[in-house]
C-alpha cells in the first residue's frame, strides 16, 4: 500500500509512530520519517494511524482502492439569475 504525509501538516504528534512504529518513526523531536510503500499486513495499523493523526496529515492509499480519500464532487448549483 502506499501512503503520503503532508509533513506541512504534521505537528510531530507521534501518534502515527506510536500506532504503526513499523511504517513511522520520530528522528529526533520533531521530523517523522515513514516508509511511503508500507507492506500490505501494515494496513490496519496505518489506518489506525490514519484515524488517530490530529491533523489529518496521513494519507493511504491501496491497490483495491479503499481507504483512499474520498473525492467529492461539489457541483455548485448557481443558476438563480
Ligand atoms: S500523527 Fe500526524 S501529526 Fe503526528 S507525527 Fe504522525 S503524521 Fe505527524
Amino acid at each position: 500500500m502506499r501512503l503520503v504525509v503532508d509533513l506541512n501538516k504534521c505537528q510531530g504528534y507521534a501518534q502515527c509512530a506510536f500506532l504503526a512504529p513499523d511504517v513511522f518513526a520520530m528522528h529526533g523531536e520533531e521530523s517523522l520519517i515513514y516508509n511511503p510503500r508500507a507492506e500490505e499486513e501494515q494496513r490496519e495499523r496505518v489506518a489506525r494511524a490514519v484515524a488517530a493523526c490530529p491533523v489529518q496529515a496521513i494519507t493511504a492509499d491501496g491497490p483495491d482502492g479503499s481507504g483512499g480519500p474520498a473525492t467529492g464532487s461539489a457541483r455548485e448549483a448557481s443558476d438563480g439569475r
